[in-house]
């Protein structure tokens, strides 16, 4: 008999929490790493919010509550999504979650059965795909095209919906491309899913890096286009905001109470609660006006990070950039280095059983982990299903702009070094993540 179920194999994962073994083995061997492969803010958690914690503590506030989150941190993201989104957001039908993160499997349990259609970015945050097969859904990628900015319109939508689609998930600003979709674009969206999408067919809009934009734009929300507020999840969370990414926060707006009581049975079964001083500190991150101005100088530092590294990405040859509108990620393609560098025609030479386990641009990612020290983030890591053939990289802005600078130069190193390539390409490790020595 199996020791595991047979539906773990259908579990994904998310690769950026599994690097951190092969960024030692590299730096054990005395290879120094810069990493830009981490999807958190570098920035510290404000002072007065950490703060609210030691006090919480102190004053003894270490029992479970309500499962659902405490009423006056509802009250808080409420009004938070109600200014923001101009929707009537009531407390009633707000879930609070240890992350984001879980929403994602809420959702995929709350409303999809085996066999139903699920929608989704690729790229796009990997658990997304994770929980799409996991709960035996079919599931369908919105390929999100570079040219097109990695935003996607209402045909492309539109040729995706079936009568079988049961939930569709969006992410602006993205992770891992930082497009933005606009009020024009959500606009057209919209309409297409009130003519397409069947009654019962539910959203879950991702907004976690909601205040993560750039070039003085506004973050724009499916929930507040008409007919959207009545089957759309939205998803968000203190993580990126206010770089909480270890406390674990997060939150939805269910568009009823009765898919808010399920979501609470759901912390029910899984959590019981988040912290209660943790969900007094996240009050205090909504209510302080002084994380307001925090928030934004974080938010004009993350944008001249961007024009740097990708001016630098441009620069090079065989790399082209676009210039990301949101979040702390940029997402490059570097098919012509996959050319030039021999790399595209090393991995068709791959023996049957590793190959499905790499990629062009995984094997330039390990080439640039383990002989140049940079680490960075491949496309397969962002959704595999339909991603031959797509040969990008993630790299995170979320460091200083020296060892950005760093970075992006020791990038223009590897496109350079042909031989070195072929040195590692000739050793057999290290074609993927998690390979064995
Ligand atoms: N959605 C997206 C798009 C993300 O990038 C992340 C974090 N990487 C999350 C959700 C989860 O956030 P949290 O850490 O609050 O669980």
């Amino acid at each position: 008999m199996e020791l595991y179920a047979n539906r773990t194999r259908l579990l994904g994962t998310e690769s950026a929490f599994k690097m951190g073994d092969d960024i030692r083995r590299c730096e054990k061997s005395g290879v120094t790493v810069v990493k830009l492969n981490l999807g958190e803010p570098d920035f510290s958690t404000p002072r007065n919010i950490s703060d609210t914690v030691v006090e919480e503590l102190r004053r003894g506030n270490t029992h479970y509550t309500d499962p659902q989150g405490i009423p006056s941190l509802r009250e808080a993201v409420a009004r938070q999504i109600s200014e923001t989104r101009g929707v009537d957001a009531d407390p009633a039908r707000i879930v609070v979650t240890p992350g984001a993160k879980p929403l994602v499997a809420y959702a995929l349990l709350a409303y999809v059965n085996a066999g139903d259609e699920v929608i989704y970015p690729s790229p796009g945050y990997p658990i997304y795909e994770s929980w799409v097969t996991f709960v035996g859904a079919t599931p369908v990628p919105l390929h999100l095209k570079e040219a097109k900015g990695f935003r996607f319109d209402a045909g492309d939508l539109e040729r995706l919906i079936s009568p079988k689609t049961k939930l569709l998930i969006i992410n602006s600003p993205s992770n891992p491309t930082g497009g933005v979709l606009t009020e024009g674009d959500l606009s057209d969206i919209s309409g297409v899913i009130s003519a397409r999408a069947g009654a019962g067919m539910r959203i879950l809009s991702d907004e976690i890096y909601e205040e993560i934009i750039f070039d003085g734009r506004r973050h724009a929300s499916i929930v507040s286009r008409p007919g959207m507020a009545d089957r759309t999840i939205v998803m968000s969370g203190h993580s990126k905001s206010y770089a909480m990414t270890g406390w674990r926060l997060g939150y939805a707006l269910l568009p009823s109470l009765d898919d808010a009581a399920l979501f609470r049975q759901f912390n029910i079964n899984f959590v019981s609660c988040v912290a209660p001083f943790i969900q007094e500190a996240g009050k205090a991150a909504l209510e302080n006006e002084e994380n307001q101005g925090i928030v934004a100088s974080r938010v004009r530092e993350f944008e001249v990070r961007r024009d740097c590294v990708v001016d630098g990405l441009n620069r090079i040859a065989g790399i082209r950039c676009v210039k990301p509108e949101g979040a702390f990620y940029v997402f490059p393609n570097i098919e012509g280095v996959c050319k030039t560098l021999g790399i595209i025609k090393a991995y068709e030479g791959l023996p049957r059983d590793v190959a499905p386990l790499t990629s062009p641009a995984s094997l330039f990612q390990m080439f640039l982990l383990y002989h140049h020290g940079v680490a960075t983030m491949d496309r397969r890591s962002f959704g595999v299903i339909g991603s031959e053939g797509e040969h990008y990289l993630r790299l995170s802005t979320a460091t200083s702009l020296d060892l950005l600078k760093e970075g992006v130069a020791r990038i223009e190193a590897a496109t350079k070094d042909a031989e070195g390539f072929r040195t590692f390409f000739a050793r057999g490790r290290h074609f993927y993540l998690g390979a064995p020595e």
